[in-house]
């Protein structure tokens, strides 16, 4: 049984799912395609009726929501409500913001008028992840519904129930059947999904392996597509830096999520006038934290989102001592039922350690002393990743300097804020291509179509060709 609810605070299966069958997935694809032949027509203001209702909705029920998310994948519950809160959040920027972003831009050409007006594109395929079941969704759901295309969902495997709910959020809403539809399927039958030619594009977000195939299949059919993949985030100490202030982000951006964060602070670079005090206090602060029922407010320590989860995190660490890292902090399973790992620290990883170029998903810091700024931004950047990153230094404009030295998509000074309705969120290299949220984030899926008008006579045949050529048309 693929999709499968299992509590990972007590390693319950508490609801299994039947995948769906090609029939059923043929009429869900089917429906998805009429119904865009209507709702793209509607203005703006008809979508948003149903966008901000939903979001409305999400909002009341925030409590509802929330705990599903701690029951499925182990979130501790103050962190899910925040969590439907900003999903919530997201839905009505867009069901505000549409009509602004996507409002024709007049442009200048030499001769006659033009602009530049776009239109949704159709049904579009979204492969999402577990780790933030709701706000993952919203981040397609908000633009792409209000640009006036249809979603067909793939949802991870672990968070069946959360994926239904925020299906039935849309029928609760008013949403036609086929605007939103989440589908139960595997891997094989999702690249079915894709090669249909419905389907008109294909947004991922996941890891790398999950990109690479998704996207290779998407490009294969000359499908845009955009690629939300994983990141190893640089958190940059510089020798000016406010410890306090410093240390609890770095507990907050490595710990908030259990660690299960795509833009989560992985790797800390610390430069060495800060780097024993920054250790010792990181150590201290990590050690703290309890282990817990997500379900209680007074937890500081939730379990891994999955069994495997833990299981894989566990033998990256072991891979990463046999080849000369060393733990100051944990790296054991937590001896109690459910998934749950100690807080970890690993130090004294060389390029030569395969961890160098991992992402570590969960609550594994690794930490690096470096001489100085320069050699902090150079380690920031030996990485096949490129998501997020943050430095911290009591000079704002050194903060701003560094920032626009780390190759990253998003760079964060003396905060770790990562995200936020109105803010593009996305990244380069490895961690992918596109942006979400913002104006840029309803962009994506839209046809960007030029008019152009004006009295021009056509220029007579026998001269067209030198002159088109000279004006740059080929
Ligand atoms: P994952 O294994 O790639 O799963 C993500 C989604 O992709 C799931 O729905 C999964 O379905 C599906 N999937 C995986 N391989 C597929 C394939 N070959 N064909 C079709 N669907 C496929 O990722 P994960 O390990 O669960 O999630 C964590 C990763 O996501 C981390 O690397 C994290 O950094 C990244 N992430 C990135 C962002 C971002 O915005 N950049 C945000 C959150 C997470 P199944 O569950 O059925 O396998």
């Amino acid at each position: 049984m693929a999709y499968q609810s299992v509590n990972p605070y007590d390693g319950k299966t508490v609801k299994t799912f039947d995948e769906m069958t090609n029939p059923q997935l043929e009429t869900a694809i089917a429906t998805a395609a009429t119904t865009y032949e209507t709702w793209r027509h509607k203005t703006y203001a008809e979508r948003a009726v149903i966008v901000a209702k939903a979001a409305a909705l999400m909002h009341e029920r925030a409590d509802e929501f929330a705990r599903l998310v701690t029951l499925e994948m182990g979130k501790r519950i103050d962190e899910a409500r925040g969590e439907v809160e900003f999903s919530s959040q997201i839905l009505a920027y867009y069901a505000k913001n549409a009509e602004r972003f996507l409002a024709p831009v007049k442009l200048n050409p030499a001769i006659g008028q033009a602009h530049m007006e776009s239109s949704p594109i159709g049904v579009i395929f979204a492969v999402e992840p577990w780790n933030f079941p709701y706000y993952q969704l919203a981040r397609v759901a908000g633009p792409h519904l209000m640009a006036g295309n249809v979603l067909l969902v793939k949802h991870a495997s672990c968070v069946p129930q959360c994926a239904i709910a925020f299906e039935k959020l849309w029928i609760d809403a008013g949403a036609p059947a086929g605007l939103y539809t989440n589908l139960l399927i595997s891997h094989e039958q999702s690249d079915r999904v894709i090669d249909d030619p419905r389907i008109k594009g294909v947004a991922l977000t996941g890891s790398v392996a999950a990109g690479q195939s998704v996207a290779a299949r998407a490009g294969n059919k000359l499908k845009v597509s955009s690629m939300e993949l994983g990141g190893s985030d640089a958190f940059i100490v510089l020798d000016d830096a406010d410890l306090d202030h410093t240390i609890k982000w770095a507990v907050w951006g490595r710990m908030y999520n259990t660690g299960q964060t795509c833009c989560a602070a992985k790797r800390f670079i610390v430069v060495e006038e800060k780097a024993d005090e920054f250790l010792a206090k990181f150590r201290a602060a990590l050690a703290e934290l309890k282990p817990g029922n997500p379900m209680d407010e007074k937890t500081s320590l939730g379990p891994l989102s999955t069994e495997s989860a833990l299981v894989d995190l566990l033998k990256q660490v072991d891979g990463a001592v046999a080849h000369g890292a060393k733990v100051v902090l944990g790296g054991k399973r937590i001896d109690r039922p459910g998934s749950f790992m100690e807080p970890t620290i690993l130090t004294g990883i060389t390029p030569k350690n395969p961890a160098f170029r991992e992402e570590f998903f969960g609550p594994v810091a690794l930490f690096f002393r470096v001489k100085n700024e320069d050699e902090a931004i150079a380690l920031a950047n030996d990485s096949d990743f490129g998501l997020g990153g943050s430095v911290f230094t009591k000079d704002e404009a050194r903060g701003q300097r560094v920032a626009s030295r780390v190759e990253t998509g998003m760079m964060f000074i003396n905060n770790i804020s990562w995200s936020d309705a109105e803010l593009p969120f996305g990244g380069i290299k490895d961690s992918g291509y596109g942006r979400e949220l913002g104006d840029m984030g309803i962009q994506e899926f839209v046809n960007k179509k030029l008019v152009r008008f004006g009295s021009i006579e056509a220029p007579p045949t026998v001269v067209a060709a030198p002159a088109l050529v000279g004006s740059g048309v080929s």
